[in-house]
């Protein structure tokens, strides 16, 4: 299988927009090229006493809109070109919001799993010795992302507040509660998103209730989608998977006790009363909505003609590849894009920077409220843009995010 490269599918999305835009080959160059890179070394004392060092990226893609956000992934097979492709999958995103921010995105290669705690620490107050001094509350402001969690944002926080002297919360996003966490900010990725599936499923004529939803990655996102989908849109969750396989349960899984069972044995796999598949069956499996949940380039061109999912909602950042979205298109499959479904946690990141720059804390009622509007309304226009200008929702995403960062380029004089 060749190897997919996210950063040449987010610039195959450009292409398509330029043209849908007419854009100036000029100023497609601008959004086809990152602004910033800093590449650098983390070493780290293990707990054998040995240093290993680590190799990492940050990313800073576009900030025509404002200070540049983004998460930090911790992953083993991570490339620049995919923090590429993440950091203007941000970009993009804030426009389409109309957040008044850029976009980036940090990456380390590193297994967390088989980091101790300690070690863990190191790496994440290594990263931050790193990327102090272009990182910032009006510079750059990081977040969690796969792998990394409020715990890590904690050490983060501390370390560039240790740096700079001061406690400055608004450096980073996805904190705890008690140092200046967001109300809402643990589920408001899979909380947005069933936000937006709820529209697009009634468009499509789609009845959420008892809906069958597969879930495709138990991490942050995944399960909080497993678990809102059921509470909060009333659908039924019959299978979900991990990087080590998944489970099936035609008449509903109960999410709660599968979230236990993962937390005992370490995966989702083995779930009583479930039968166990694979990844690519669930992926093929004949429900309503498919919602890939955990890493880029999972639905491709070899598996995308099983695809039998009325919606495939992307929880994920770049789940379908291009040459996937051709055959999901051709099958009459609705894509919700990544930008418009998974924006709940960066809109609510934004919200917790409000709070902290304001030195305040919002309720989880009002975080809820906020999100609520913001996804619905922008999830109208999105559709609106795509019906009048028969556009796939994410040609349509990508003109009004693109159209917004143009014209902070234009106000700006960069054009
Ligand atoms: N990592 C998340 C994303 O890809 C959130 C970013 C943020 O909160 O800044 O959207």
């Amino acid at each position: 299988m060749t190897e997919i490269n996210l950063f040449e599918t987010v610039k195959g999305h450009i292409c398509q927009c330029a043209y849908d835009l007419r854009l100036a080959p000029d100023v497609e160059a601008i959004l086809k090229t990152p602004m910033r890179e800093f590449n650098f070394s983390i070493p780290v004392r293990m707990d054998t006493g040995r240093i290993r060092t680590f190799q990492a990226f940050r990313v800073q893609y576009n900030d025509a809109r404002g200070p540049t956000k983004g998460g930090i992934r911790f992953h083993p097979d991570e490339t620049i070109d995919t923090i590429r492709g993440l950091a203007a999958l941000m970009a993009w995103k804030c426009a389409l919001f109309s957040l008044p921010l850029g976009g980036a995105k940090g990456g380390i290669v590193c297994n967390p799993k088989v980091l101790s705690e300690g070690e863990l620490e190191r790496l994440s107050r290594g990263y931050i010795m790193g990327v102090s001094r272009i990182i910032g509350p009006h510079t750059d402001i990081p977040a969690p992302d796969v792998y990394t969690g409020p715990k890590v944002m904690a050490w983060m926080m501390d370390e560039y507040s240790r740096i700079v002297g001061r406690t400055t919360f608004g450096v980073i996003t996805g904190k705890p509660l008690s140092v200046g966490g967001s109300e809402g900010r643990d589920d408001a990725t899979a909380r947005g998103g069933w936000y937006v599936v709820a529209e697009a499923a009634e468009d499509a004529g789609i009845d959420l209730r008892g809906a069958t939803v597969a879930v495709q990655g138990f991490g942050n996102v995944g399960t909080h989608a497993a678990v809102l989908g059921q509470y909060l849109a009333g659908v039924r969750v019959v299978a979900v998977s991990d990087s080590k396989g998944g489970v099936l349960n035609r008449n509903g899984l109960e999410v709660r006790r599968l979230e236990e069972h993962k937390e005992r044995t370490g995966s989702v796999r083995d779930f009583p009363g479930a039968e166990n598949i694979t990844n690519e069956e669930l992926l093929a499996l004949d429900v309503d909505i498919l919602i890939p949940a955990a890493l880029e380039n999972t639905i491709t061109a070899e598996n995308a003609p099983q695809v039998r999912a009325k919606i495939v909602a992307e929880f994920a950042n770049g789940p379908v590849t291009t040459d996937a979205e051709a055959v999901l298109k051709e099958k009459g499959i609705v894509i919700v894009p990544d930008i418009l479904c998974n924006a709940g946690g960066a809109v609510v990141s934004y919200y917790e920077m409000v709070q902290n720059l304001s030195m305040d804390h919002w309720n989880a009622a009002e975080v809820d409220r906020r999100l609520k509007t913001m996804m619905t309304s922008t999830y109208h226009a999105v559709h609106e843009t795509a019906q009048k200008k028969n556009f796939t929702l994410r040609q349509a995403a990508y003109t009004i995010a693109v159209r917004n960062v143009v014209e902070a380029m234009v106000a700006r004089g960069w054009v």
